[in-house]
Formats: C-alpha cells, sequence, structure tokens
C-alpha cells in the first residue's frame, strides 16, 4: 500500500526558536501569544482549496467551501477565535468521541474495553471488513461499528431517553443547548443503508445493546447536531480540564473517562491517519465528515477548527495543517519534552 500524502508542506515547519517550548506540562502561552498565532494560522491556510466536500449525505454537499473558523479555549476559560469560529455545522463523527465519554463514564473503563474496543483498524472509517475480520469486534469507538455500539450502550429505558442522555451530555460539554439540523438528519437518515447494515451486521455478532434500526437513527440524530468551531474548542476544552467544563464550570465527566477518552483519540481519532496525525500534531483529536476537527492539549485546552474540504480519508485539510501549525506555534505536542536541568 503506498503511503498517503504528508499531512503538511514545508511552510508549515515552525522553526524551533519561534515555537512554544513543546512540554506536556503547564499552560497555554499568554493570550497574546495565542491569538497572534491563531491569525497567523488562519492567514497561512485561508486560500489553500486542496481537498473535497464530502457529499455521500447530499446535504452536507451545499456547505460554503471556503468558510474557516478556528478556535482555542483554554482550559482556565478564556475564548480565542479567528474567522467563521461561530458558524454552525452538524457535529458528524465528532460526536463519538463525547458519546463514548459519556458511556465511559456510565460502565466503567474495563466494560467499554471489552464491549467496544480500543484498537485503531487502519480502515476506513465505515469500513465493514474491518468487523469481518476482527471477528464482529467493532474495534474502537472511533469508526461507525464501534460507535454504534457505544450509541446502543447508552443509559436509558426507551429511544427518547437515551437520545435525551446524549443530547444533554453532548450541551453539557458545549456549556450551552445543542440542537439537531433537521436538514442534515433527514438527508443522512435517507442515505445510511450503510450504517444500518453494519447495525444489522453487529447485531448478528451480538454486539449490539438495542434494536439496530433504533440506534443507527440515535446514531444519526446526534451527528446532525449543530456545533461551531467555538463549541468544539470549549468541548475538547472539558476534556482537557479532568471534565470539567471551563465556562459553566460543570463536571460533565470525570478525570477518568476524559482520560479513557483522550487515549481512544490518540489511537484513532483521525481513523486510518491516525499515525500520521500523531506524529505531526502529536495530541489527541477528532475529524468529522462535515469538516470540524477537535484537538485536546491536556491540562492546557481544546482547539476547534471548521474548513469542508476533506483530504481521501474524511479529514478536514485546513484543521489538519492548521492543527499542525498551532502544536508548533504553541508548544503543545504531547510527545515533547526539554532536557532536565538537574544534577
Ligand atoms: N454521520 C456520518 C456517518 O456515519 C459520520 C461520518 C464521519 O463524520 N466521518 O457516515
Amino acid at each position: 500500500m503506498s503511503s498517503p500524502p504528508p499531512l503538511h508542506d514545508r511552510r508549515d515547519t515552525v522553526p524551533d526558536e519561534q515555537a512554544g517550548a513543546a512540554v506536556s506540562t503547564g499552560r497555554l502561552p499568554s493570550p497574546e501569544i495565542v491569538m497572534a498565532a491563531l491569525e497567523r494560522g488562519f492567514e497561512r491556510y485561508r486560500t489553500d482549496d486542496s481537498g473535497v466536500i464530502a457529499n455521500y449525505i447530499p446535504a452536507l454537499a451545499g456547505v460554503d467551501p471556503d468558510l474557516f473558523g478556528i478556535a482555542v479555549v483554554a482550559a482556565g476559560g478564556a475564548v480565542h477565535t479567528v474567522g467563521d469560529a461561530a458558524a454552525l455545522f452538524s457535529i458528524q463523527s465528532i460526536s463519538k468521541a463525547f458519546v463514548f465519554a459519556l458511556v465511559d463514564e456510565a460502565l466503567g473503563h474495563e466494560t467499554v474495553r471489552q464491549r467496544v474496543g480500543v484498537n485503531n483498524t487502519g480502515l476506513p472509517f465505515n469500513s465493514m471488513l474491518a468487523i469481518e475480520l476482527n471477528a464482529g469486534s467493532p474495534s474502537n469507538p472511533m469508526v461507525n461499528a464501534g460507535a454504534l455500539v457505544a450509541t446502543s450502550l447508552v443509559p436509558g429505558q426507551s429511544v427518547d431517553a437515551r437520545w435525551q442522555f446524549i443530547r444533554d451530555g453532548l450541551s453539557r460539554f458545549a456549556g450551552r443547548p445543542l440542537e439537531i439540523d433537521d436538514g442534515v438528519y433527514s438527508s443522512e437518515s435517507a442515505n445510511n443503508q450503510r450504517n444500518q447494515a453494519m447495525a444489522w451486521m453487529l447485531d448478528s455478532y451480538g454486539r449490539l445493546n438495542g434494536d439496530p434500526a433504533e440506534t443507527t437513527d440515535v446514531y444519526t440524530r446526534q451527528c446532525s447536531l449543530l456545533v461551531s468551531a467555538t463549541d468544539l474548542a470549549v468541548m475538547g476544552a472539558t476534556l482537557a480540564d479532568g471534565g470539567v467544563n471551563p465556562l459553566t464550570g460543570e463536571q460533565v465527566v470525570s478525570p477518568r473517562a476524559c482520560r479513557d477518552t483522550l487515549a481512544v483519540l490518540a489511537a484513532s481519532g483521525l481513523y486510518e491517519r491516525s499515525g500520521d496525525w500523531l506524529y505531526e500534531i502529536g495530541m489527541p483529536g477528532k475529524s468529522g465528515v462535515s469538516g470540524g476537527i477537535v484537538t485536546v492539549s491536556p491540562g492546557k485546552g481544546g482547539l476547534g477548527t471548521f474548513s469542508p474540504r476533506l483530504d481521501a480519508a474524511g479529514n478536514s485539510v485546513r484543521g489538519q495543517r492548521v492543527a499542525h501549525y498551532l502544536s508548533g506555534a504553541l508548544g503543545l505536542n504531547l510527545f515533547g519534552s526539554a532536557p532536565t536541568t538537574d544534577a
């Protein structure tokens, strides 16, 4: 198999002297430095028109491809935005990260590992083959198979109760009530035969905790919730802040559920390109097919980006590039360390 093109070009590389100290502890740089880096990142990539918009869900095809928003929310609550950071789009696969966090919180570390899994498939997000190759295991909650299982495990006696649990939970992460995009929901519902088939296949392996049609419907609803890049940054900052939403002060999930979720994002958040992402950006992230990406810098904050043009794996091109730029400029790579000065 040939290697995919790199996530970035030479321009992305931030010279060491301009980069923040890339250490995995501490806080974000000062608000002035964060804002200046956001503006530089925005200017660098605002004219980059590589990639294509997703059109397998018809309602997504009509979006303005040039929209571009970036937001950083610090674990301490400071909000920084540039461009179309308030533009609303359906959250799509990024919902998987937060539904997983809620299910992990409800069911516990070991149960979700066994029922959903935490290993990368190396295959596209909607792969049926991955299920068959793994004897019915959905592999991880960031591909559709694992997300369907996670959604089926949500507590609640009825579809409506499970849906309320998800909508309320994701709204608590965002710090505001999230609404469904009815056009996206009905468009995807009319075109999600593959996800329906996947739910039935998982059911045939005894993996689904509920009715396949109902589970697919709740999953489609969760993907249709409208968010902005700023919402994503707040949601990411909540995962970066031990589960406490830095704007509302609410404890949404426990620190352990955050750790579990971030581990899964690091392994699988960008599908079959998760290794490239971790190698270049060095932080957990999650992308969605409408063009959003959330990136989490534990203890420091969340980055939300929105730009609809995607690479072949379904990840926003500008979003990946600007995340790479900001990881360097703000010193966010989790694997960075400074040589010890101890004797
Ligand atoms: N709702 C979409 C689907 O299930 C989400 C996919 C994505 O964002 N990658 O196909």
